[in-house]
């Protein structure tokens, strides 16, 4: 009988130990929710960090060119759209 029980404790532990790292990056994941941008907010290319509009304190990356004149045109806009989809945007130091 005692082996029975030593052999249940080895399982329960190492079930323990299989489960627990799958839990706390679970944990971890759930507290990182801030999500950075990387997309363009116009056309969803990637962004390039030479090109970005600042906005009530907060800095819109896009693209290039082309789109940093649209975002400039309408910030409100894009800043919207960017914080519809979760991401957070930088701010920008005073
Ligand atoms: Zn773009």
């Amino acid at each position: 009988m005692k082996r029975v029980g030593a052999a249940i404790t080895i399982v329960l532990w190492t079930l323990c130990l299989c489960f627990s790292p799958s839990m706390s990056l679970h944990a971890m994941g759930k507290k990182h929710t801030e999500q950075k941008q990387t997309l363009c907010p116009d056309c969803s290319k990637p962004i390039d960090l030479r090109y970005y509009v600042d906005f009530l304190n907060k800095r819109i990356f896009c693209c290039g060119p082309d789109c940093h004149d649209k975002i400039a045109e309408n910030p409100e806009k894009y800043v919207r759209i960017l914080q519809d989809g979760g991401i957070t945007l930088e701010d920008v130091g005073k």
